[in-house]
């Protein structure tokens, strides 16, 4: 499961960069960690290949780094741990470690096509097309332009999946960058990248981007919500876990035929509706929300009875 791990955006601390030298990086031990991770969800993944990946990856970055002094090969790594989060297939995860090769290093993709073959290269051109898309104006942000960018690369939806990653681990990094870069990124990613997550369904991609979004776009309101909701996203998420058990387990015993799913809710949804219905943020009381899915359309009702029977129902 990708974690949001929103508490390590929480501190406004100044900015320290975290070098680490190029010698540092143990891309054994780095595969090792990938590899049993992949393992975990696909015992037939092309491990091998996925190696190759890294260190033609290692090789081709060796001598970039990032905007906060990293060796660069620390970004496609990090977006390929995001994907294999995701429970990507091999050749997703090969193409987020080569995402960035073509764009940024000397390597051809007629060599990655020679060392991968053709679908992974296809993938990698589909991830260096979308950097040629840029959405300058707040009239780019339409839904003109996001079906521009789906439309793209709707041949291989893999390849939004790893532009996603690729966007996200960026925004996870981007107080190193300037603050106009800042603002830059978090228009765009509101705009057009977090509805692209919300249309394919990865909620918990576009919840991330949202906050990390409302961070650079709206700190005081970010800064606001985040002491103020005093129950943490890990707390919260503790809550949910408490009731959605105590739910399943009510269900089970009355014969209920349904699946009980939760998540606490992102801080940018919260913000959203406080607007929406000019609320306080103590007055915004579903911190938590659950999804039940059931059978059968009885199993909707006796589920909802059950709720009702733990919980009183606000008017
Ligand atoms: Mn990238």
């Amino acid at each position: 499961m990708l974690d949001t791990d929103i508490a390590a955006h929480e501190s406004d601390s100044p900015k320290e960069y975290p070098v680490t030298k190029i010698t540092d990086i143990d891309t054994e031990k780095i595969y090792e960690n990938l590899s049993t991770q992949i393992k975990e969800y696909n015992s037939k993944a092309q491990l091998r290949l996925i190696k190759k990946a890294l260190t033609v990856a290692f090789d081709a970055h060796k001598d970039q780094r990032r905007d906060n002094g990293e060796p660069y090969i620390t970004h496609p790594i990090e977006v390929a741990r995001i994907l294999i989060s995701l429970k990507a297939d091999s050749a997703t995860i090969c193409a987020a470690l080569l995402h960035d090769v073509v764009e940024d290093t000397p390597v051809k993709l007629s060599q990655i096509k020679e060392d991968f073959g053709e679908e992974i290269a296809t993938l990698v051109e589909g991830v260096t097309k979308i950097e040629g898309i840029h959405f300058d104006s707040k009239e780019d942000y339409t839904a003109e332009n996001i079906r521009k960018v789906l439309l793209a690369t709707t041949k291989d939806i893999r390849v939004i999946l790893i532009k996603l990653a690729d966007r996200l681990h960026n925004m996870r990094t981007l107080k190193y960058c300037a603050p106009e870069k800042q603002k830059r990124i978090s228009e765009e990613t509101l705009h057009i990248y977090a509805p692209i997550a919300h249309k394919l369904g990865i909620f918990r991609v576009k919840g991330e981007l949202e906050d990390l979004c409302l961070r650079y776009l709206n700190p005081d309101v970010y800064r606001f919500l985040t002491h103020k909701i005093s129950e943490k996203r890990a707390e919260r998420e503790k809550v949910a876990a408490k009731i959605i058990q105590e739910i399943q387990e009510t269900l089970t015993e009355k014969g209920v035929r349904a699946k009980v799913y939760g998540r606490a809710k992102y801080f940018y949804s919260i913000y959203k509706k406080m607007q929406k219905k000019k609320l306080d943020v103590d007055q915004v009381y579903d911190l938590i929300a659950l999804r039940i899915v059931t059978k059968a359309i009885p199993d909707c009702y006796a589920a909802l009875g059950v709720v009702h029977d733990l919980w009183m129902p606000m008017p």
